[in-house]
């Protein structure tokens, strides 16, 4: 099976997955989308409620802010695998549990292994959490040198914050032009 037919096969495992409560109440599970071999990973949270109901990651608001920075960046969304960090919608938008993003993670490590990133952008603190353990707030973290299994991860803004200042827009489009610098060098 190539990378694209073993990207399908876990998007499959993980529609038909029942192994956390958010199962439950979802509509459909959000298990990510992109090339196989994208040099960059984008890690988002959670989906929200249109995602949730389309079954694509960062189609609502926050995809449209995320649009614009990637296209601020030089990016193209085509080029990119964007996932999330649960593939399933928190009931009413909450923050994704330790335990449920401790169920999902093996298929975010399986994405990984076979898109084949050269860099991964975490968009908000729980992309860190769950990747690197690395708990606490998003800022103390930002700019740092970090790295997941041999990769350079860049830790940035998730789109839904940037609506809280223009400080904020401005250090995403930076960070995802940094992470384009890293996957493209050579
Ligand atoms: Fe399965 Fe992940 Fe959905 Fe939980 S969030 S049900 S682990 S796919």
């Amino acid at each position: 099976m190539g990378e694209s037919g073993e990207l399908e096969k876990i998007a499959a495992d993980i529609r038909s997955c029942t192994l956390c409560r958010l199962h439950e109440a979802r509509k459909q599970a959000v298990p990510g989308e992109g090339p196989p071999g994208a040099r960059i990973l984008l890690l988002g949270e959670a989906p929200g409620e249109q995602e949730d109901r389309a079954g694509r990651p960062f189609v609502g608001r926050a995809g449209k802010l995320l649009d614009r920075a990637l296209r601020d960046a030089g990016l193209r969304r085509w080029e990119l695998f964007i996932t999330n960090v649960v593939k399933c919608r928190p009931p009413g938008n909450r923050d994704p549990r330790p335990d449920e993003m401790e169920a999902c993670r093996p298929y975010l490590l399986r994405q990984i292994e076979f898109v084949d990133p050269r860099v991964i952008v975490t968009l908000g603190a729980f992309g860190l959490r769950s990747l690197l353990g690395i708990r606490g707030g998003l800022e103390e973290h930002r700019g740092r040198l970090l790295e997941f299994d041999g990769r350079p991860v860049v830790a940035t803004y998730h789109p839904a914050a940037v609506r809280f200042g223009k400080a904020r827009r401005r250090a995403l489009v930076e960070d995802l032009r940094r992470a384009a610098e890293i996957a493209w060098r050579d």
